[in-house]
């Protein structure tokens, strides 16, 4: 038993028995294996003892007076440090019970007395491995298990045809749900998948299923405590012999903090930090998006380059955190600029949204896609320009900066990013050059035009209360007796400006503006008060046609509008025609019909206006309470020359007939044109034949006179004789 030169490499182990021979021979056996060896007699400092030693194998007596070995390998086993700890327990020969009740309470091995010294060694050494091995297993289960919590993954099991759903304890974790009590089944588990993903989810499912097929998605789920989180789900499907799905595997891990990063690293590389606008790389993203989507339906998309005027002076005199400033306080302005619902254009519904972005230093960019008209885009940039020139409250200071702006247009000026981008700068230099706080277009005749159009849409925002606009008024005759039947209201604008304006130029510009409405509401309010006034003075009931244009029949409350100004001039409502055209007739149908015999119970006569330009056909036509069909002047103009047309107006008359509808025709300007209407039974007519509009006075005393068209006669009988 020479303890010093034995080498310490098999490490620590604790002797406990009562018995002094089998304590020593142990000891010299386990000294020869290489142990270091402590032993004691009384079971009761057993527990001390393998604190103190920490032992790497223990030999343990089952019968000892006092605290037997059954107590001691439960008090080992119960503590900490003593859950793997190989136990080998000593016991008799035919001991049976023993053996059992000792690997229950969790003995490693046994051996029986009287102990084979000999074997003893070996048996202790290969326990101690095995123990190693269990102790290193255990080892690496708890780091996996602690990997896994790290990586926030978990796993789970569906058995689809029992629909039970087993979640890992990691799973539960990440689902935030109690595993105790947890209602395993496919419909709990879609319960936590988020409201937004609930389809996208099944659908995916549903597919793997199907094609048997991997499943891999990411998606959002929502804990019991109402936070989102972003998990992603990797699983297996296993069929059965016939090829049905019976079960599926998967994993689900928590990747709510890379997405977050992801999102981080997308804002770094597509935003601009100073200003939070998208920068470069996400403006030509957007371009090439904007051009595809106006290729496919015909749209435009402008681009407009802006860069600051003069701003290097303020960032040298003011200070670069200054010039920061700025570019954030112009930034914010741009994005005033093209917000949606701005009060100047809140009716103009062709308003375009835009984004803006910036490039660097003090040159922005901003994208209107889905445009109608290039003009649209210089509406914008007159607006920026006018924001922009607005001082700025700057550390104490007032700045003043002014912008030139350069608009290239898709597909006018350029068909890809790179062409319409060069050609925006391109323009913006030219506005430079012009004197800088300015915008130009990149295609010269476009300035023109633009311009033109904004000084029409200014001009007309403002003719409403300047009162601007005028009502004249064109007789509509019954060729038979020479009467007037009635009149069609027709505007006229007169501007200081502009001079005479005429409605083909403003009624389009006042349709897609949205100013419209107002301005036929004007209309009808004027020709009612007219109808009184004649009305008023004694002079024969006449009715007045007014035109209305479709926007209208969009807007809910066009009856109630009109009963509102009958009831205030006090006019008798069979005196008002409205004129609508057919076009307006094909566009939803359904609205518009309603609208109709609403204002047909009014009282109202209402007709269709450039009838035949519109190819609608017979059994359309009778789902509308209408009185009149007016044929449009187009077909009169040339029905001497061309055969089609005066076939046209011969089918319209009888369409008309067929429908019990009154017929006028528009635009008759000659005898012969009158002669053939009225061959092919047409009576009642309007043009310049009988009267161009004319003014109040001019028709008031048409009235007057009670003025008869006859002279034609006369004229139509000479002609005839010559
Ligand atoms: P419209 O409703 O077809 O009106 C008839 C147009 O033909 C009027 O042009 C009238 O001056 C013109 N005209 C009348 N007789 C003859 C003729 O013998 N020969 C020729 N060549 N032309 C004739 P105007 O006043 O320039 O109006 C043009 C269009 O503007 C109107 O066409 C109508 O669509 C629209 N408009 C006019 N006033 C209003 C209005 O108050 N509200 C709305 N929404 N539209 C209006
Ligand atoms: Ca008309
Ligand atoms: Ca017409």
């Amino acid at each position: 038993m020479n303890k010093e030169i034995t080498p310490k490499t098999s490490g620590m182990a604790l002797i406990v028995d009562d018995d002094l021979t089998v304590r020593i021979l142990a000891r010299e056996t386990l000294e020869q294996a290489g142990f270091i060896v402590t032993d004691i007699a009384d079971g009761a400092q057993a527990l001390s003892a393998f604190e103190q030693v920490k032992p790497d194998i223990i030999l343990l007596d089952v019968m000892m007076p006092g605290t037997n070995g059954f107590t001691v390998c439960k008090q080992i086993r119960r503590h900490p440090d003593g859950k793997n700890t190989p136990i080998l327990m000593m016991t008799g020969l035919d001991d049976v019970d023993s053996i059992k009740q000792a690997f229950e309470i969790g003995a490693t091995d046994f051996i029986t007395k009287p102990v084979n010294w000999l074997i003893l060694g070996h048996r202790v050494r290969y326990l101690l491995r095995a123990g190693q091995a269990l102790q290193e297993l255990s080892k690496s289960q708890a780091r996996l298990s602690y990997a896994l919590q790290i990586a926030r993954m978990g796993s789970w099991e569906w058995d689809i045809e029992n629909d039970e759903l087993h979640w890992s304890e990691e799973a539960c974790q990440i689902f935030n749900i109690d595993p105790v009590g947890l209602e395993g089944s496919y419909h709990a588990f879609l319960n936590s998948v988020h409201p937004l993903d609930k389809e996208f989810v099944s659908s995916q499912l549903e597919e793997a299923l199907r094609n048997n097929k991997p499943y891999s998605i990411d998606h959002l789920i929502l804990l019991p405590n109402g936070t989102e989180r972003y998990v992603h789900t990797e699983a297996q499907i296993f069929s059965d012999n016939d090829g049905r799905p019976v079960k599926m595997t998967g994993t689900v891990q928590d990747i709510t903090e890379r997405r977050n990063t992801e999102q981080q690293i997308r804002y770094l590389a597509y935003y601009d930090n100073l200003t939070g606008l998208p920068n470069g790389v996400l403006f030509k993203e957007n371009l090439q998006h904007a051009i595809a989507y106006a290729e496919r339906h015909n749209r435009k998309v402008a681009t407009l380059f802006l860069d600051l005027d003069r701003f290097k002076r303020i960032n040298d005199t003011l200070g670069h955190t200054t010039g920061d400033k700025l570019l954030q306080g112009i930034a914010e302005r741009l994005t005033q600029c093209i917000r949606k619902h701005d009060h100047v254009t809140r009716e103009d519904p062709t308003q375009t949204l835009g984004s803006i972005a910036r490039l660097g230093g003090d040159e922005f960019t901003i994208l209107l896609d889905d445009m109608c008209h290039s003009q649209d885009a210089a509406k914008v940039a007159l607006r920026i320009i006018e924001k922009t020139a607005h001082p700025f409250e700057l550390d104490g200071h007032e700045v003043f900066v002014t912008a030139s702006i350069g608009i290239s247009v898709y597909p006018n000026d350029g068909k890809d990013i790179v062409t319409l981008i060069k050609n925006a700068d391109t323009a913006m230099y030219h506005a430079k050059d012009l004197g800088r706080n300015n915008f130009q277009y990149y295609a010269e005749s476009m300035n023109a035009t633009a311009f033109e159009r904004l000084m029409l849409e200014t001009q007309l925002r403002k003719a409403l209360e300047r009162e601007e606009f005028m009502l004249y008024y064109q007789p509509q005759v019954n060729i038979q007796s020479g009467t007037i039947i009635g009149f069609e209201a027709l505007i006229r604008w007169q501007n200081p400006e502009l001079g005479m304006v005429a409605p083909s130029t403003f009624i389009p510009l006042a349709e897609e503006t949205g100013l419209i409405i107002r301005i036929d509401d004007w209309v009808i309010a004027t020709a009612c008060k007219q109808l009184k006034m004649w009305e008023d003075a004694g002079l024969p009931p006449v009715r007045v046609a007014v035109n209305l244009s479709g926007q209208h029949f969009s807007q809910k409350n066009l009856p109630e509008t009109i009963r509102k100004i009958i009831a205030e001039t006090g006019i008798n409502p069979q005196y008002l025609e409205l004129e609508v055209t057919e076009g307006v007739l094909m566009r939803n149908a359904e609205e518009t019909i309603a609208t109709l015999n609403d204002l047909k119970e009014m009282g109202l006569s209402l007709s269709v206006d450039d009838f035949g330009t519109g190819y609608s056909s017979l059994s359309y036509l009778k789902r509308f309470s209408l009185d009149t069909l007016k044929i449009d002047q187009s077909f009169v103009s040339d029905v001497i020359d061309d055969a089609d047309n005066a076939a046209i107006i011969t089918a319209i008359i009888a369409m008309a007939r067929s429908l019990k509808l009154k017929i006028i025709a528009e635009g008759v300007e000659t005898l012969e044109q009158l002669d053939f209407l009225r061959a092919h039974g047409c009576y009642e007519m309007q043009g310049y034949l009988f009267s161009r509009p004319s003014p109040e006075e001019a028709t008031t005393r048409m009235l007057l006179e009670g003025k008869k068209f006859m002279s034609w006669e006369r004229k139509a009988d000479c002609e005839k004789d010559t």
